[in-house]
Parts: C-alpha cells; sequence; structure tokens
C-alpha cells in the first residue's frame, strides 16, 4: 500500500512505500523514503489506520 507525503527538497508530492513508526509523541505515522531523492517523508496516520496496518500503541 503506497503512502502519500509531501518531499521538502522536490517541493512536490511523492508515493512511498510506508513503514508505519510510532511518534516521540505516541502518534503513528508512516515513514518511508523519496523515491527521486532519498529525503525522508512522514505521514501522520490516524490511530485506525494504523492499526489497519498491524500498529498497536
Ligand atoms: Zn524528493
Amino acid at each position: 500500500m503506497a503512502d502519500e507525503g509531501y518531499c521538502m527538497k522536490c517541493r512536490a508530492k511523492r508515493e512511498f512505500e510506508g513503514q508505519v513508526v510510532t511518534l516521540k509523541n505516541g502518534r503513528p505515522a508512516a515513514q518511508g523514503t523519496c523515491s527521486v531523492c532519498g529525503t525522508k517523508l512522514t505521514k501522520i496516520l490516524s490511530m485506525d489506520a494504523a492499526k489497519a496496518r498491524g500498529w498497536s500503541a
């Protein structure tokens, strides 16, 4: 499942294959890299969306 995030370096939206991670504030996010420049992309997920992808708090 592809995620979509904004790449600050390309200044464009990029699709990426995100890994579900937990941020410092306890919220889930999908993290991956821009396929064009390799910059790390993060997309904040809702709790429900993250749980559907196997995330647990
Ligand atoms: Zn990029």
